[in-house]
């Protein structure tokens, strides 16, 4: 039987939410999406018109894009300046609680959970410059999400399965230009890995693993206006000289989420040419 996967965090071709649905769907797995309810729109209208299909969306298909806020757990938490947003107005369910009810109807169950987003409004401040809102937003979005995700989707998660999120290594070293409380919010994120690993693992037999992905140009690195200086330090430091591709998560995601990976829970893998190993630019 094949499996089934929902990603949180698709909402074009060009982040690692696309590239992991793209593995997973060729190793035979079923394809379900969350996209962000702003992002929505848009993204229906360029799965329609074909716009993806040179990016092999063709080879994949998607079974159901949900909308999704994954800042919100249930619909007591959504405030009225957000109900009443126009660019919130089309869609309904999208809080995480919905979300995983309406997959439990539509499905029945899933055995890959995928955490691909992020956000923090003052990344592009210091940390010394954010504001406790800011700060809080970034944790909010980017790290409780998946405690959040994990927690609603978790008993309809099939023994055996696996949930992946993305991080970065911003979050143990220094990195000038991730600010806003993401360096945090990625820490955070690493942190519960490993207990969520125990959670998980213990009461549903479930893996939870991190990827520590290097730099690509999505929509969300571009926000961040580091993202060019971020690949050309890659490429000049790291021991393989390469652009690192999407592809590349994409395809160790399918590996963390197949049986070839049923002995590892907790672990953070670097997918990043090997730049984490350095210790000077050279
Ligand atoms: P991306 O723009 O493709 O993905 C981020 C997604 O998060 C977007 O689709 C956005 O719509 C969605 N999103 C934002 N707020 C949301 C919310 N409240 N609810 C639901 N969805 C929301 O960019 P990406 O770079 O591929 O990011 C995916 C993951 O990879 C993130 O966790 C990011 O931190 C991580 N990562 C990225 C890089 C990089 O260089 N791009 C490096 C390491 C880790």
């Amino acid at each position: 039987k094949g499996k089934r996967a929902f990603i949180a965090g698709v909402a074009d071709d060009n982040g690692y939410g696309w590239a992991i649905a793209k593995s997973l769907a060729a190793a035979g797995a079923e394809i379900l999406v969350g996209t962000w309810v702003p992002a929505l729109n848009i993204f229906e209208m360029s799965l329609r018109r074909g716009k993806f299909d040179a990016s092999h969306g063709t080879l994949m298909e998607i079974t159901k894009v949900y909308p999704l806020d994954a800042v919100f757990d249930n619909p007591e938490d959504v405030p009225e300046d957000i109900k009443a947003n126009k660019r919130y107005a089309g869609a309904s369910n999208w809080t995480v609680q919905e979300v995983a009810e309406l997959v439990k109807k539509d499905f029945g169950s899933i055995d890959i959970l995928v955490h691909s987003l992020a956000n923090g409004p003052e990344v592009t401040k210091p940390l010394l410059e954010t504001s406790r809102k800011g700060y809080l937003a970034a944790v909010s979005a980017s790290s409780y999400s998946y405690v959040s995700l994990l927690k609603h989707f978790l008993p309809i998660m099939n023994p055996g399965g696996s949930s992946i999120s993305l991080t970065y290594i911003a979050s143990e070293r220094i990195i000038p230009g991730y600010g806003g409380g993401m360096s945090s919010a990625k820490a955070a994120l690493e942190s519960d890995t490993k207990v969520l690993a125990f959670e998980a693992g213990r009461k549903h037999k479930i893996r939870v693993n991190t990827i520590s992905a290097g730099p690509l140009g999505s929509r969300a690195a571009k926000a961040i206006g580091f993202i060019d200086t971020m690949i050309s330090y890659s490429f000049a430091n790291a021991p393989l000289q390469k652009e690192l591709s999407a592809d590349e998560v994409g395809n160790t995601a399918a590996f963390l989420a197949s049986p070839l990976a049923s002995a590892i829970t907790g672990a953070l893998i670097y997918v990043d040419n090997g730049l984490n190993a350095m210790g000077v630019g050279v």
